[in-house]
């Protein structure tokens, strides 16, 4: 199983929840050393991958394989807040969000869906922020063009037997959100916990439904969002 950002909050929840139930885990992350730590804790593999690259992409993968044989779930997770708003824009900035937030899913399924065919499960980490407006103008951008990119790949993929879903998560209390914390806490939202998100994985793993977007708050089981 491979989960990119998996050294940190959701996707390192996610990692612990699946080797816990025995799962064989590779972590693909940027940060070394944390993604060495969260590795070595559980008794899994982790390569140091800049996701937003395809050759980093087709690297992890390659790591996966190697290290067990075959690729039965990928869960793409890495994902960064936006860089700038229209007030600072700066195309750089605007451009690292979609390439680590988007780009990384489109390379990292190119890479995988060869040893997925078959069997596999794809999961893509997008947010509530990709199902209705935001703050956040280019990160909602990105994490709306996930959901598009899951709906319609797991239509193009109903028939190759690869299941493809994304989780879509309101509030979660990672280091992601520690910039906005206080000021959450102050307007009353509820924070899920990264166990929570890693919950809504089982969920979405033991599910048979494919191309649906999870949402996921604060104390309520997931469940998939409607669409007209
Ligand atoms: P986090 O910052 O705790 O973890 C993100 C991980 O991604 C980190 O380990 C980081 O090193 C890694 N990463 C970032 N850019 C990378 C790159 N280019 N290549 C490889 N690894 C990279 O944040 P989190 O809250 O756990 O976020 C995980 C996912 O959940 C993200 O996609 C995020 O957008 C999404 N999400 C988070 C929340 C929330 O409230 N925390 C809500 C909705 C969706």
């Amino acid at each position: 199983m491979l989960i990119t950002g998996g050294a940190s909050g959701i996707g390192a929840a996610i990692a612990r929840r699946m080797a816990g139930k025995g799962r064989k885990v590779l972590i693909a992350d940027k940060d070394r050393s944390r993604g060495q730590e969260v590795a070595a804790e559980l008794g899994a593999r982790f390569v140091a991958a800049d996701v937003s690259r395809l050759e980093d992409n087709q690297a992890a993968v390659a790591a996966a394989i190697s290290a067990y044989g075959r690729l039965d779930v990928a869960v793409f997770n890495a994902g960064i807040p936006g860089q700038c708003g229209w007030h600072d824009f700066v195309p750089a900035a605007y451009h690292k969000t979609i390439a680590t937030n988007l780009d990384s899913a489109v390379y990292g399924i190119h890479a995988a869906l060869p040893h997925l065919r078959g069997h596999g499960s794809i999961i893509v980490t997008s947010s509530l922020a990709g199902l209705k407006e935001a703050p956040d103008p280019f990160y909602a951008a990105s994490k709306h063009a996930l959901v598009g990119l899951v709906r319609s790949t797991a239509t193009l993929l109903a028939g190759a037997g690869v299941k493809v879903n994304a989780l879509c998560p309101g509030l979660v209390d990672t280091p992601l959100l520690a910039p906005f914390r206080e000021l959450l806490a102050e307007a009353g939202h509820a924070v899920a916990t990264p166990d929570e998100a890693a919950d809504a994985v089982e969920t979405i793993l033991a599910d048979e439904r494919t191309g649906q977007a999870w949402v996921l708050l604060n104390g309520q089981p997931p469940y998939p969002a409607r669409f007209p």
